[in-house]
Formats: structure tokens, sequence, C-alpha cells
């Protein structure tokens, strides 16, 4: 298949493996960003054929996993409400909330749909004027233009009857987060570059500047996510720090202008809370005081929330790279993606799924017979 086999093909993956060895002298530590990246990293055992001295660190990059327990617990609390369908990508349905999922909300009755787009959403408030549609908005940089355009949509067309619940969060100010942390160990990004073929490369240099960190605008498939690698180790063994596209066949230095004069229109820059991590200055949006009424929060007033995260779970070490999954001792026993005790063993992005999925032979020890 164009654009994905070609980016698999195993001499030139060798090519770049013979390269990043010739350049490694020494031990790096280099987080990849995005949930995606992870899973491309374990799934082709890229981490296991780097030279040893290269640490891969798995960032906080899967939007599922960082959505804070609160907006859960908002979900769960509008979407059992009567008169009420509520929206949502399939993969927010097993996330845990403090006492449920939306599993559960709707097997008890609660009227909650998995669509594909926001735009599936709009069509139902269109379709039932006499209930009150609710999407679950949530992600990275890269799923706010169509959420943003949606509730546009919505405005435009006087539909009165849709409200967006939205947990949106930024990739710089996590960058400046993780770097910022005592704990930090990460020297290198592969930023992820989905976000940037949405927002563009002009958020990184003064991250790179002030952080004198490597940033790599890295894609998804193997070979992208070896040329990554290659041109990081390339800065680090030098002594350089700068932003690199490593991605061009998505990514322009400015992103995508009519996407990005959507967002500025209909959404606002907030301080948000990632779950496992905590809040993070300006690392979010909401929406605008312009398009504040169709806010899923303030029409259902959901504000008061208390919220019990799970005493097991160590997703938060998880996100932050300070622990691999299998670290955590739930890992395969009683944390399974049948059972998942936090987001990142639910998430098809999540750092504990994708061990789960490739890694569990090797690292959960049988039971003893
Ligand atoms: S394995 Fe499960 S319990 Fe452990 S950190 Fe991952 S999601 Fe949480």
């Amino acid at each position: 298949m164009k654009y994905l086999d070609e980016f698999s093909n195993p001499e030139l993956a060798r090519k770049l493996l013979d390269r990043i060895h010739e350049a490694t002298t020494r031990p790096w530590a280099i987080m990849e960003v995005c949930g995606g990246q992870t899973h491309s990293i374990i799934r082709h055992g890229i981490d296991q054929l780097l030279p040893e001295q290269i640490e891969m660190i798995h960032g906080p990059g899967c939007p599922v996993c960082v959505t804070p327990l609160e907006i859960i617990d908002k979900a769960l609390e509008i979407a059992a409400r009567p008169g009420v369908i509520f929206c949502s990508f399939g993969d927010m349905l097993r996330v845990p909330g403090s006492s449920a999922d939306l599993f559960r909300i709707k097997s008890a009755g609660g009227d909650v749909r998995v669509v594909y787009s926001p735009l599936d959403a709009l069509k139902l408030a269109r379709e039932n004027p006499d209930r009150q549609v609710v999407f679950f908005g949530i992600g990275f940089e890269t799923t706010a233009p169509a959420n943003a355009m949606t509730v546009y949509q919505a405005r435009r067309l006087g539909i009165e009857n849709f409200s967006l619940l939205v947990s949106h969060v930024l990739v710089p100010p996590a960058i400046a987060a993780i770097m910022e942390a005592p704990t930090c160990r990460v020297q290198a990004f592969l930023a992820a570059g989905h976000v940037c073929s949405v927002m563009g490369t002009g958020e990184y240099p003064p991250l790179a500047e002030k952080y004198a960190v490597p940033i790599v605008v890295t894609g998804f498939e193997p070979l992208d996510i070896l040329e990554g690698v290659r041109r990081t180790v390339m800065q680090l063994e030098s002594g350089r720090h700068q932003v690199e596209n490593a991605y061009p066949r998505a990514v322009l230095a400015d992103g995508n202008p009519a996407a990005k004069a959507m967002l500025s229109n209909v959404f606002e820059v907030t301080d948000r809370t990632w779950r496992g991590i905590g809040m993070i200055p300006a690392s979010g949006w909401r929406l605008s005081d312009a398009y504040r009424e169709f806010d899923a929060e303030a029409r259902f007033d959901v504000a008061s929330i208390r919220t019990a995260e799970s005493a097991v779970c160590r997703s938060g070490e998880v996100l932050q790279g300070l622990i691999k999954p299998n670290e955590c001792a739930a890992f395969g026993r009683e944390c399974t993606p049948r059972n998942p005790l936090g987001a990142t063993m639910v998430s098809s992005e999540g750092a504990c799924a994708a061990y789960y999925l490739y890694r569990r032979l090797d690292l959960v020890a049988a039971p003893r017979g």
C-alpha cells in the first residue's frame, strides 16, 4: 500500500539502524511524544533494535489517557441523564471513571452512542430536536479542528440542542512541563507529526532553545521513527538542539492555516489538568466566550464533581516516562485490556496497552502451577 509499505522497507530500516549504531557513542534518553509512535516502536520492536545506549521514553501523547478523571466523571453524569444522547468515539467508552465507565452507563439505560465524527453527533441533534445531544470532544491539536468546525456549524445552522463536552490538550506546554520536572531524564523529543500537520512547527524552536533539547517532528511508520531517531542522535552527538522536520510529506512549517483559524475562532487557551500528571498552565482549549452556549459543562451544570482515582494504577508515572508499563505490579495481572484499571491500558494509543499487546508474553511471568 502506497505510503505505508514503502515506509516499512526492511532494507532501508537496516541502513538507518546501521547509521544510528555508527553515530551513537553515549547513552541518550529520547521521548516519543505520541502514543501512536509508542505503538509503532513496540509493535515493530524498534527499541530492541536500537543501540543499548538509546532509551526510548514513552510520552504523554495519548489523548484518551490524559483526559482528566473529572471530565470522565462529568461525561458519566451527563450521559446518565434522561433526554440526553451522549456521543463519543468508541475508545472513550471503557475508560474508567471514579466508579463506572460509559459502557456501564449505557447498560443501565443511558443513551450512549459511538460515532465516527462530531458531525455525526450534529446530525443526530438535527434529527432529534426534542433531545439534548452531547459530543465528547477530547484530544490534542489533531482532533480539535473537527470539533471546532462542528460547533461553528451548529451555530451557523441554528442547532441549539447540541453541545460539546470539551477537554482538549496541547503538546508544547506538556513538553515544557516534562522538561521542568525535577525527575526529568529526557534529552530529546520526537514530536508528534499529526499534531504538527495542524499547528506547524513554529511553537517548537523556543522550547528547543530554552531547554537545549533537539526536537524532531516524526511520523508513525517504522522508517519515520528510525529517521527521527537518527536525526535526534546526530544532534545529540554533535551538541546541537534544533527543530527538524522529518515528516515533510505531512507537515508544513505553517501547518494548516484554515484549521488554525477555525481553532482560534471557536476555542481559547485555558489551564488544563492532565490525568496522572496534574495541572499544566495554558495547556488546553475550551470554548471561547462567543461559543460558550455550546459548552456541555455549563449547560448541564456539572461543575462540582468528586473524583476518586485507582489506588493501584501508576499510569501517571507511565505518562511522564518515569516507569515502563511492566514496572506497574498490576500490569497483565489485575490490569488487562479486558479489565483495565487505568486509561493507558484502555486506549489503542496507551503505553500499557502497547506493552500488553506486543510484549506481555515476555514481561508477565507465567503463574506457578
Ligand atoms: S498496567 Fe494498568 S494499573 Fe498499571 S499503570 Fe498501566 S493502566 Fe495503570
